[in-house]
């Protein structure tokens, strides 16, 4: 009765914090679907990225095509205009003409005149063809870089909107994972998940510890299966347990204890005990540290590694735990 409870009140303070409405519809799938949308929207994000920057590289070379076109018909249209300087009007052309039908000398010179005009004519012609083409083509390229410019207009619009999908996603999934787990046991935190002094030889607490009387009972925070009951080293007594959560694969240590209740191999329920808080091993007075892998247990003395804050689990369930946090 009390599981349903806390996920009752679980709800209750995922909807409280403002979460997104799907913390409403929770089901055992929505880890794994949230982890596999999480993934696809990751890869969306970098497609898009990918297609922006090409349609970015497209653009420039387009800049730079219209660039050359444009010096390209500046260039003609000068050109143009001095041969229309140099054309010989029609009404002198026309006088050479009757000159040189008096005068054999001034003949010659008429006919070299006419071949002259008739060449930049000619040439005059060609010039305004190639202009003519090249304005075309700068009108298809004025065309294409605002397609070109539309497309990129509309990814990056998409690339915002997965962008905030992904950290949406994110959110809703670093919520949901923890939530699944309950505090061990009841007592004060006497120290957080984080950086740490050294002194102890690790630079890095991937785990939090809760201080309590000796005896103070220990309980599973998931249901699962007791893979290491040890008791020497560091942890002292302590007890790993692995956890399958809608297919993903999550282990809990639990260290220090007075006394162990359950052995290797053991299947045990969400909240059963499995021993008593103690002071065995790397401890200088009773309490319990408390470590959640996503995965395998993994110990690092530097970083956080693939530990989890176990923090967000006390104030994500807080007071609906059978296991009351007083932090
Ligand atoms: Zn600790």
């Amino acid at each position: 009765m009390w599981k349903q409870l806390i996920m009752t009140a679980g709800v209750g303070v995922l909807l409280f914090q403002g979460q997104t409405a799907s913390a409403d519809n929770m089901s055992p799938q929505d880890l794994v679907h949230t982890e596999q949308s999480l993934e696809q929207t990751k890869q969306r994000v970098k497609d898009t990225k990918q297609s922006i920057h090409a349609i970015e590289t497209k653009l420039g070379q387009i800049d730079r095509r219209a660039e050359v076109l444009r010096e390209k018909v500046e260039d003609i249209s000068k050109k143009l205009e001095e041969m229309e300087n140099e054309l010989v009007p029609t009404e002198q052309s026309f006088l050479a003409r009757v000159v040189s039908s008096v005068l054999p000398s001034a003949k010659a010179e008429a006919a070299e005149a006419e071949e002259a005009h008739q060449e930049l004519v000619e040439k005059k012609k060609q010039e305004n063809d190639t202009l003519k083409q090249l304005k075309e083509e700068q009108e298809q390229i004025e065309s294409t870089r605002q397609d070109v410019k539309r497309s990129h207009d509309e990814k990056s619009k998409q690339y915002q909107k997965q962008a905030n999908q992904l950290s949406d996603l994110k959110k809703q999934y670093e919520a949901m994972a923890p939530a699944r787990f309950l505090m061990p046991a009841e007592g004060r935190l006497s120290q957080g998940f984080g950086p740490a002094s050294g002194q102890f030889g690790y630079t890095f607490h991937n785990g939090i510890d809760i201080a309590a009387k000796t005896g103070t009972p220990i309980y599973a925070a998931e249901s699962g299966k007791v893979t290491k009951v040890g008791s020497s080293g560091p942890y002292g007594n302590h007890v790993q347990i692995e956890h399958n959560v809608d297919g993903q694969k999550w282990t809990t240590v639990y260290a220090h204890l007075h006394k162990v209740d359950t052995k290797k191999g053991e299947t045990v329920r969400q909240g059963e005990s499995i021993g008593q808080l103690g002071n065995t091993g790397n401890s200088s007075g009773p309490h319990l540290h408390f470590e959640i892998h996503k995965g395998d247990y993994n110990f690092s003395a530097t970083s956080a590694g693939n530990a989890i804050n176990p923090m967000k689990v006390a104030e994500r369930l807080g007071g609906a735990s059978p296991v009351k946090s007083t932090f």
